[in-house]
């Protein structure tokens, strides 16, 4: 690159929750990052970036970061701070603690820690071999993908399933529960690709998305039905004879089971009264799907959020294996495909710390074991890092009570003052991508992308591992783990040595940005086309042999802490149940509350990330509510006018946006919003309930009914309470 003197680039990689993990470059102009762009090098980035990093640079920049360490100083959640020094934050957090650990044991304790960073050092795992150590409360942390992840264990094993860049070879390619064009981006071009070869795409999504506007078919089921629109296929599959009965015979199990199942209980009839998508469409989907060979799936994050959500995976995924769909290039399903990165998870998160019969808190219920902890243990502190509870997760009135708690000690570490970061007693300053050292691994692709550090971190902000480090050392932790670079880090939780690290170094990584794991070539891999599925049968398990002790969480999302799991018993064959709360499952609720409520991820945010930002806040607009026309006539509300959107968990408004791109009985409003930038002081997760779906404790942020009623609040603006600039002395957030 030709770049005068003061003008440096370095190669980056995006730290957001997001399945594309893009490569980056940093423009360094005189030491201060001025632009932010995509690598242009970089097979899945391709020179873009998403509408959400388009600001990454300025992000950097934004005034009202948090730069020091701080004290409140006034009412718990009153959002008042003064600056204090790191030592001092550190002696106080170390004597809270032990104070804490002496009368109440250190269970009292516990991380709250997610992907609002995703890299391999500074990421989910960041901290737990710390608090593992500490003996605290194991978290679980099931918001994305564990639900999936569980369901995929449990029929294909961990395999990093179809390659996403091998869908330029699909032959018809169906998007189940995404919204590529806004949370896949990347993916995109090469399902075009495909498609300019004659692929046919289908999108099922219960809304009229950007992505399902695009496509060849849409099919809107019911929310939450999505595995009996997949059981009635099966359906069609069998009676019809379209099963590959070689690839059944060899590489599946449980055929016999299913096939006996899905004809007594699963008739087309049946499923097009569950799902409400008519018989003839889903003979028509089960036909063409199972007849055009070369059939890949790419599984959405949102099929899990409901209560049937894992049954929905299992059910999807065995399509692929009762049409053989693995043993053409491009064929099969994709959920993630982090399962083939070669981390060295127990040596990251050190469970062999973890004492046997150590309680587990699931993150999603943590306003429940804030407020009323079934097991009766209380909890004195929380340490919250990487997340953002009062924006994303479930029941925030129950989690803003318990963080109100005078008894309890919460530290967060934040790059803004957010809704949760407001009722801190100690804060600290965490910094940002271009300020830190990070290898990324991916949940949408197969490569890993290195990240420089370009630029100094501002103020006293550190690292992620810096502040694990500084703890480490405050609480007198002994041993090498707790001194070692970031560079070692990298060096050391990754498995080098694998085959599918085969020719890439960390040099390598430092000098080109990125590699791609040896998992064989784009145009002609096929994973499983012999079968060869990591399970106890090394077949694909129509009848899961892996659910004897019941529901589990995959052990990444749980420190890798293999006891204390969830274990309620598991139907061994895909089936549908209904939702928690629906018309079918609960009618009287529906009478008060008659619409189900789906919160997809917003365009203009990443999660709750860049929504304090008014160049985002402007790109994504204010809080929509979108509605059926029919719904909306006879609510007498009108496009565009205000509404209140509630249950007996909360309320929250938005602005209507009526037509026909939701089914009727069905609201959508996206997350990402901060509570404390509304006019209410709430958002959309103030409606969900904190209840698990069946596998993996995933969320059930798409199984709620809510009443809508107009809210006769004009003129409402975002950011009209926006949060006002960070000093170095005192925060003051009204
Ligand atoms: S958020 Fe996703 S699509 Fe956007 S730049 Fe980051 S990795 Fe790429």
């Amino acid at each position: 690159m030709n770049i005068p003197a003061k003008k440096k680039q370095f190669l980056g990689a995006c730290p957001q929750d997001c399945p594309d993990t893009c490569a980056m470059v940093y423009d360094v102009e005189d030491g201060k990052l001025t632009k932010v762009t995509g690598n242009k090098e970089h097979p899945i980035t391709r020179g873009g970036l998403c509408v959400k990093l388009k600001d990454f640079a300025d992000h950097h920049y934004n005034p009202d970061r948090i730069l020091y360490p701080m004290r409140r100083v006034g009412e718990k959640g009153g959002g008042q701070f003064e600056r204090i020094t790191w030592d001092e934050a550190l002696a106080e957090i170390r004597s809270r603690w032990t104070d804490i650990i002496d009368e109440f044991g250190s269970e009292a304790i516990m991380p709250y820690n997610y992907l609002g960073h995703e890299g391999t050092i500074n990421g989910l795992f960041v901290g737990d071999a710390f608090f593992n150590k500490l003996g605290s409360t194991v978290a679980e942390k099931t918001f994305c993908a564990s639900g999936s992840s569980t369901a995929w264990l449990m029929t294909v094993g961990p395999s990093g399933g179809v390659d996403p860049e091998s869908f330029a070879h699909s032959k018809y390619i169906v998007l189940w529960g995404v919204n590529t064009m806004t949370t896949n981006l990347h993916h995109w071009p090469i399902i075009q690709e495909a498609r300019e070869k004659g692929a046919k795409v289908v999108v099922i999504d219960p809304v009229s998305t950007r992505t399902a506007k695009a496509a060849d078919l849409h099919i809107r089921p019911r929310p939450g039905t999505d595995a009996a629109l997949a059981l009635g296929m099966m359906n069609v599959i069998i009676s019809e004879g379209l099963v590959d009965d070689e690839y059944v015979a060899e590489h599946t199990h449980g055929y016999d089971e299913l096939k006996a199942r899905v004809l007594d209980e699963y008739s087309v009839d049946r499923c097009a009264g569950i799902t409400g998508v008519p018989a003839e469409i889903i003979r028509e989907f089960a036909r063409e799907y199972a007849t055009t060979k070369g059939q890949a799936i790419r599984l959405g994050v949102a099929l899990e959020r409901n209560h049937n959500g894992g049954q929905a995976i299992r059910a999807i995924t065995s399509l692929s294996g009762l049409v053989g769909a693995w043993r053409y290039p491009g064929g099969g399903v994709l959920e993630m495909p982090l399962w083939e990165f070669p981390l060295n998870y127990d040596h990251i998160c050190r469970p062999d710390y973890i004492k046997p019969g150590t309680r587990v808190v699931n993150l999603t219920r943590i306003g429940e074991a804030l407020t009323e902890p079934k097991d009766g243990k209380p909890l004195k502190s929380l340490m919250v890092y990487n997340a953002n509870p009062m924006s994303q997760a479930p029941e925030q009135n129950k989690i803003r009570e318990g963080l109100m708690r005078e008894d309890l000690f919460v530290v967060c570490s934040e790059l803004f003052i957010t809704d949760t970061a407001k009722y801190a007693d100690i804060l600290l300053p965490a910094c940002m991508q271009a300020e830190q050292e990070e290898l990324m691994f991916s949940w949408g692709h197969f490569y890993f992308t290195y990240n420089h550090k370009a630029i100094e971190a501002p103020g006293e902000t550190v690292p992620n591992t810096e502040l694990f480090r500084r703890l480490a050392k405050v609480m007198e932790f002994e041993g090498d783990d707790w001194q070692r670079s970031d560079t070692q880090m990298i060096k050391d939780y990754v498995n080098w040595d694998s085959h599918l690290m085969e020719g890439i170094t960390y040099d390598l990584l430092r000098e080109e940005g990125y590699a791609r794991l040896k998992i064989g070539d784009v145009a002609t891999r096929t994973p499983h086309a012999e079968g060869n599925f990591p399970t106890p049968t090394g077949k694909l398990e129509f009848l899961t042999t892996q659910a004897d002790d019941g529901n589990f969480v995959a052990p990444p999302w749980r420190s890798m802490y293999t006891e204390m799991q969830p274990g309620e018993a598991v139907d061994k064959l895909p089936s549908h149940s209904e939702p928690y709360e629906s018309t079918v499952s609960t009618p009287e609720l529906a009478k008060k509350y008659p619409f189900s409520i789906i919160s997809p991820k917003s365009h203009g945010f990443l999660n709750s990330q860049f929504a304090n930002e008014t160049t985002q806040q402007l790109r994504q607009g204010e809080q929509v509510v979108i509605m059926n026309e029919d719904d909306a006539r006879n609510l007498g509300i009108e496009e565009g006018q205000m509404v209140r959107v509630g249950n007996d968990r909360g309320e929250f408004v938005g602005r209507a946006k009526v037509g026909t791109d939701v089914i009727p009985g069905v609201i959508s409003a996206s997350l990402g919003y901060w509570p404390g930038l509304s006019l209410t002081g709430t958002a959309v997760n103030c409606v969900s309930s904190d209840r698990n779906a069946n596998l993996g404790m995933a969320p059930t942020y798409s199984d709620n009914l809510v009443g809508v009623s107009p809210a006769n609040l004009d003129n409402i603006s975002p950011g009209s309470d926006a949060i006002p600039a960070t000093t170095d002395k005192t925060v003051v957030r009204a």
